[in-house]
């Protein structure tokens, strides 16, 4: 019998390397990261992804064949645990979404031409990609009302339609589009992805729709992105753009988004281990009322509440990314929807802990909380609304149970007469019912 939570000594110092290099190259750049150019940014950032490479850890995600360790979920999950702990940390691993979603899709569904022509230079990191499914007017807990069309005319699909929060969309070089190609049957057989490079004539990219996170996003920031609408209007591109055939949409999305939203929750854990860090650390630092804050009792629940939470958290994440590896990711649906719905309470938790042991100070901008506390409200929305993700775990679990014919199976009198009835010759039946 196996059941084993050790990691493999090859491995566990190849997360050992990573965990130094992201906090010692890539957290202090944090700090300077919006006050640098471009230039100078690519600078800062291009020898750091050559050491990442070197490692053989660029991309990793991805199969052999296209230049990744073609790791499982279990050790990509440890992994983004580590890569987690800084927003930075994915895009100079490779690893960063969308483009990480994007490739896999493009891997999965593309076929040879277009695999060269934007999986290749995608993995290079010399384009960038955006994901357009959720449409303002309907809502995208239901993609089923997805409006967008994409009409044949000819050799080409003519889409037309509004989307929004494409995040990157305004720095993409193409963005996969999610659009309805058979308005005649159900959804899950009429919608398909297309890939549309955004300078495409009628590609409008109206705004950087400004968030709790960025309030002050504009067009073309460059990190983090910002969250694009768009308006598609008559916009012309090749049927051989179509990813996949038409009508896959909905099994490419499945597909794409599984591993995803578990790559999220691991991040969700480093992040929450961050914050973490920093509550004990000022737990142990700050006196008050005659003691330090580590020898109150609040603040030892507090400090015990979020160990347990993100202990919780990352034995969820590893079942469901252990689950994910043994049988694929639409039969773990159950398992990914947990660790969606409870890596978001645990992440929102244990920032706003830290930031109550901090005081004032965890309010400020001096200290990384507040930020991380605006970022973490938006995972309860990412990748599906937690509410959608509890009727995901809710239908599944169902699908094991029955109606009972009358009374419930646990009724104890129906209980009882069937247990005197069965042991009659043991137990004197009229003495017990007297
Ligand atoms: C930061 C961020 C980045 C995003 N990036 C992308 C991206 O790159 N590409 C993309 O296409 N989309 C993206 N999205 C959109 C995201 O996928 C949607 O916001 C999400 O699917 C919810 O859709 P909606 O916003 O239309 O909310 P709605 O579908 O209108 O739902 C609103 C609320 O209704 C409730 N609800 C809905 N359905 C049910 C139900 N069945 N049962 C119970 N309650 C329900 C939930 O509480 C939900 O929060 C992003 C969103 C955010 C916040």
């Amino acid at each position: 019998m196996a059941w084993d939570f050790s990691t493999d000594p090859e491995f566990a110092a190849k997360l050992e390397w990573v965990r130094s290099f992201v906090d010692r190259e890539i957290l202090p750049l944090e700090t300077i990261q919006f006050d640098v150019s471009d230039e100078e940014w690519a600078a800062l950032t291009t020898p750091l992804k050559d050491k990442v490479r070197a490692e053989g850890l660029w991309a990793c995600h991805l199969d052999p064949e296209l230049g990744g360790q073609g790791y499982g979920q279990v050790k990509l999950a440890l992994l983004h645990e580590i890569l987690g702990r800084s927003p930075l940390a994915p895009p100079i691993f490779g690893n960063q979404a969308p483009d990480s979603g994007n490739a896999e899709l493009l891997a999965i569904g593309g076929n040879e031409e277009q695999k060269q022509r934007w999986l290749r230079p995608l993995l290079d990191g010399r384009l960038r990609s955006a994901f357009s499914m959720t449409e303002p007017e309907v809502a995208g807990s239901d993609p089923t009302l997805i409006r967008t069309s994409a009409v044949l005319d000819g050799d080409e699909y003519v889409i037309n339609g509004h989307k929004w929060f494409t995040s990157c969309g305004s720095t993409a070089d193409f963005l996969v589009v999610m659009v309805v190609t058979n308005p005649d049957v159900h959804p899950y057989q009429g919608c398909s992805m297309i890939v549309v490079p955004t300078d495409t004539p009628g590609v409008d990219i109206v705004r950087d729709v400004p968030t709790m996170h960025h309030p002050h996003a504009h067009p073309g920031r460059r990190e983090p992105a910002g969250h694009a609408e768009i308006r598609y209007r008559d916009v012309r591109v090749p049927t051989g753009n179509l990813i996949g055939r038409p009508g896959d949409g909905f099994v490419l999305a499945q597909k794409r988004l599984g591993p995803g939203r578990l790559h999220h929750a691991m991040r969700w854990i480093g992040q929450a281990r961050r914050a973490f860090d920093m509550l004990c650390e000022r737990a142990l630092s700050r006196y008050s009322h005659g003691s330090l804050l580590a020898e109150k009792q609040m603040i030892q629940d507090f400090i015990a509440e979020s160990l347990i939470d993100i202990s919780t958290a990352r034995l969820l994440c590893l079942n469901a990314a252990w689950t994910m590896d043994q049988v694929g990711s639409s039969k773990a649906r159950t398992e990914i929807a947990m660790i969606k719905v409870y890596g978001t309470r645990m992440l929102f938790n244990v920032i706003d802990r830290a930031i109550q042991v901090h005081g004032a100070l965890g309010y400020t901008t001096d200290l990384p909380l507040e930020e991380m506390y605006r970022a973490a409200r938006a995972s309860r929305l990412v990748d599906g609304a937690d509410e959608v993700h509890k009727v995901t775990i809710a239908r599944q679990v169902l699908k094991s149970y029955r109606a009972a014919a009358e009374l419930p199976t646990e009724h104890v009198p129906t209980r009882r007469a069937a247990a005197l009835e069965r042991f009659a010759e043991l137990v004197d039946v009229a003495a017990l019912n007297s």
